[in-house]
């Protein structure tokens, strides 16, 4: 059988620890025989990003602008605790996520893969909710003090003209903890034109979400971007039969969980790291979410949600074989390989990450399914813990 041919090579951002194990599987087994497959290799490993200064994470991303579609293994976010285990660490660097993020100036959107098998916790759940998540700014990015003792807080501006804006924020009469925070326009502008794009691109409808009636210029702002922004797309959206809406973050909760699901709910920085836990638990497993950076000016990064599954790797280097869930580190390839395909012209491409996607769909609904999932199958099923290799090997199979 003759190979799917590609035009632009991928960026390939290879990992660490157990996924980067599957990450080799997965190309000899999945891709290799079926695609003349071309890369820009990138190793994200942790001891490469120390041989390199952290360079190479910089140059990755850099060939992501510059070439539009990556995918990227799970990688080590260096904590004390690594740095005791890696002694040959030279700096605590930086997460990889956040750096190449910062590059590409993108949002992270989360989607969960479905499967029969697995029932979401919310009945009424029969299609995925995508978050988007602001990535910048807010309390993540804020200064905070504690006082003992009696005083009064006050937030200055002064602008690079020179005039100064002092307002009170509270007079305490004793201890008390204060915070001050920040966003952007130039931030919030890209986010709202990611979540559009990523709308029209997956035909979806956009719900945002803030508190608004509470804090009327600070989230007042975000909604009034979003609304100026929406006018640059209303023409498509109302072409493809979308929606976009704005609703109190409360009214989005309860409106989330009474839904059928199947849109995308655009969510600040905390909100979105809190309700995306919240959302992928409920569909069933953090190895089933998979994730894609979408920058303002369309350039994709695909990946899986969770981590380097550091206890299974551990388990794996004592010679056990592990039933570690590779299936969102397949969707990263699956959607990385269609994205390329849709933007190169290559229908063969995009039809072949459509089969891998299918195929690892058949193979979890005959019952064959990692551990993780196993254990979470409604009864009839009759779900077999297999391990990765097995599992790779069933999806190889269809495939072929
Ligand atoms: P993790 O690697 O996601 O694993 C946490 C636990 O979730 C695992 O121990 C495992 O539970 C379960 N799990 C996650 N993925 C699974 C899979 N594919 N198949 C089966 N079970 C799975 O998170 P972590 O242990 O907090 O972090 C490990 C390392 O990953 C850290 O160094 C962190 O910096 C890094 N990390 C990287 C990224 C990224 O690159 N995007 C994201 C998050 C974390 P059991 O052990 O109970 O089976
Ligand atoms: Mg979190």
């Amino acid at each position: 059988m003759a190979k799917i041919q590609m035009k632009t090579p991928l960026v390939e951002m290879d990992g660490d620890e157990m996924t980067r194990v599957l990450w080799a599987m997965i190309k000899e087994k999945l891709i290799l025989p079926f695609v003349d497959l071309k890369t820009e290799y990138y190793d994200l490993g942790l001891l490469h990003r120390n041989a390199t200064q952290d360079k190479v994470t910089v140059e990755a991303a850099e060939a992501a602008k510059r070439l539009g579609v990556a995918v990227k293994c799970a990688t080590i976010t260096p904590n004390r605790q690594r740095m005791e285990e890696y002694p040959e660490l030279t700096e605590m660097w930086k997460s990889p996520n956040a750096t190449i993020r910062a590059i590409l100036d993108g949002t992270v959107f989360r989607t969960p893969i479905m499967i029969d098998a697995i029932r979401p916790a919310v009945r009424t759940w029969e299609k995925p909710i995508t978050i988007a998540r602001h990535a910048y700014g807010d309390v993540y990015k804020a200064v905070e003090l504690a006082t003992t003792e009696a005083g009064e807080a006050t937030l200055t501006f002064t602008r690079e003209s020179g005039s100064v804006q002092t307002l009170s924020v509270q007079k305490v009469k004793g201890p008390a903890v204060f915070q001050a925070m920040h966003n952007t326009e130039g931030s919030i502008r890209s986010f709202a034109r990611a979540c559009f794009n990523f709308a029209v691109t997956t035909r979806q409808d956009l719900w945002f979400s803030a508190k608004d009636t509470i804090s009327k210029v600070y989230d007042g702002r975000f909604k009034e971007i979003f609304d100026e922004e929406y006018e640059a797309y209303k023409g498509e959206f109302e072409r493809l039969g979308i929606k976009y809406f704005y609703t109190l973050i409360d009214d989005a909760v309860a409106r989330v969980i009474r839904s059928k699901g199947g849109f995308i709910w655009a969510c600040k920085n905390y909100d979105g790291d809190v309700m995306s836990d919240m959302v992928s638990t409920a569909f069933g497993s953090l190895a089933m979410m998979t994730s894609v950076l979408v920058s303002p000016d369309g350039k994709y990064e695909y990946e899986a949600a969770h981590g380097t599954v550091t206890r299974h790797y551990y388990r794996y280097l004592k010679g056990e074989k592990t039933s570690t869930n590779p299936v969102a580190t397949i969707f990263a390839w699956s959607g990385a390989l269609r994205k390329r395909g849709e933007l190169d012209g290559l229908t063969d491409l995009v039809d072949f990450g459509e089969r891998l996607e299918r195929a690892c769909l058949d193979t979890l609904s005959s019952g064959v399914m990692t551990g993780d999932l196993a254990g979470l199958a409604e009864p009839g099923y009759c779900a077999k813990a297999v391990t990765s290799e097995e599992f790779i090997d069933a999806v190889a199979a269809r495939l072929g």
